[in-house]
């Protein structure tokens, strides 16, 4: 036994994966009742309770059993009505269309299919913690393509093109943003379809947050003349329809994409929950939509209050126009991203996530998330104000 060479028991791959930025900020205030958290991207609002209903009462009739593996067709059937009417998207449930546990499967899946050793994956960024990491353990390298605050963290043409080389295969796409609440226009996307088009990239578009845009509405990629077929749209349930915890999502995308990732899905998972599933169907009921809109509504007054409290207290901010999310300015300060955000937690309980957490261009900013009680934020506010006195 001695004679032979001690293999190690975890893959270098899993090994290497970064902790996420975001979790360590959550483990240091757990048990602290007097912090105020901007730090989760979730609603506060609980699942409308029609929906809560709807799920106890399939409960009663026995509803235990799996469903098909891509999902309940009715709920795909759904779905894809839904997104014709929201997004003018159109999808065949049946051959294009799959639901999974939260978007995060479907992101997790969408890249064990797509991506090849070496391959190369185009993030504007900052961007969500989560696509570096899995790109990583689909030994797939992240290029991060730097947005900024001058241009509102939208994507723009130069910018992905300068980024672009032989071994560019995907464009992950999240607009609106998580982490910046950037969004994009149908102006804005024509000259980055070129791009697209020009060096037949293949693209994964998380819109998560589609339904949550203030002002102008959500242009999905997958609508842009000829990106259809070039496009992974990947959504869920867990943020428009305040249901996180109940974890359905769904892809939608070219059959020879959507095939391989249900068979992966068939193997390792079998189906989404029914009940999340029983759920999300019930929520895309008009009673649904309408708690949906009125979720919408509120996190838009709590943004504009919230953005314009922000920049009263000295940070400066663009305007997000999508997702919960603010990410100011505090470059000025003269502290890093994650030193700013631990003197804010230490002293004043308000608890933010430092922009490095998302990766290049983050540094100089803070995420703060909006969806939370205004009282809550009209405290946070005074308190960060306080704390930005010291910085003159
Ligand atoms: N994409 C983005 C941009 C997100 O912010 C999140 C959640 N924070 C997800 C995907 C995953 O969400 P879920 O798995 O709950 O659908």
């Amino acid at each position: 036994m001695s004679s032979m060479t001690k293999r190690s028991l975890v893959t270098p791959l899993a090994q290497d994966m970064p902790q996420s930025g975001i979790r360590k900020f959550f483990d240091y205030i757990s048990g602290r009742e007097d912090v105020i958290s901007l730090g989760i991207g979730e609603p506060d609002f609980t699942t409308p309770r029609a929906v809560r209903e709807a799920c106890i009462r399939a409960l009663e009739q026995g509803r235990t059993e799996y469903t098909p593996n891509a999902g309940l067709l009715e709920l795909r059937e759904s779905i894809s009505t839904y997104l014709e009417d929201n997004f003018r998207v159109n999808y065949d449930p049946v051959h294009e269309m799959m639901v999974t546990i939260g978007s995060s499967e479907a992101l997790d899946l969408a890249l064990r299919v797509l991506i090849e050793e070496g391959d190369e994956i185009l993030v504007p960024a900052p961007c969500y913690v989560s696509y570096s990491p899995i790109t990583g353990l689909c030994s797939g390298k992240t290029v991060e393509v730097e947005t900024t605050a001058a241009n509102s963290f939208k994507l723009t043409a130069e910018q992905l093109e300068a980024s672009i080389t032989p071994r560019s295969k995907l464009l992950i796409l999240n607009y609106p943003s998580n982490p910046t609440g950037a969004v994009m226009t149908y102006e804005d996307w024509l000259p980055i379809a070129k791009i697209v088009e020009k060096y037949n990239l293949f693209v994964l578009s998380d819109e998560i947050y589609g339904e949550l845009t203030y002002g102008s509405k959500h242009v999905s990629f997958a609508a842009m003349p000829g990106m259809k077929d070039r496009t992974l749209l990947i959504s869920g349930f867990s943020k428009a329809f305040a249901m996180t915890g109940w974890r359905i999502g769904y892809a939608c995308g070219p059959e020879e994409v959507i095939a391989p990732m249900l068979k992966i899905h068939q193997y390792t998972i079998m189906c989404a929950p029914i009940l999340g599933q029983i759920a999300a169907l019930e929520s895309l009921k008009p009673h649904g939509i309408e708690a949906k809109d009125m979720m919408m509504d509120s996190y838009n007054s709590r943004r504009q209050m919230f953005v314009s409290g922000l920049c009263q207290a000295g940070f400066p901010c663009h305007e997000p126009k999508g997702a919960f999310y603010a990410f100011p300015s505090i470059a000025h300060t003269g502290l890093t991203s994650e030193q700013f955000a631990e003197r804010l937690l230490e002293e004043t309980s308000v608890l933010t996530v430092p922009g490095t957490a998302f990766g290049k261009g983050g540094e100089g900013f803070i995420r703060c998330s909006y969806a939370t009680s205004p009282a809550k934020l009209e405290v946070a506010l005074e308190r960060m104000a306080g704390f930005m006195k010291q910085f003159g």
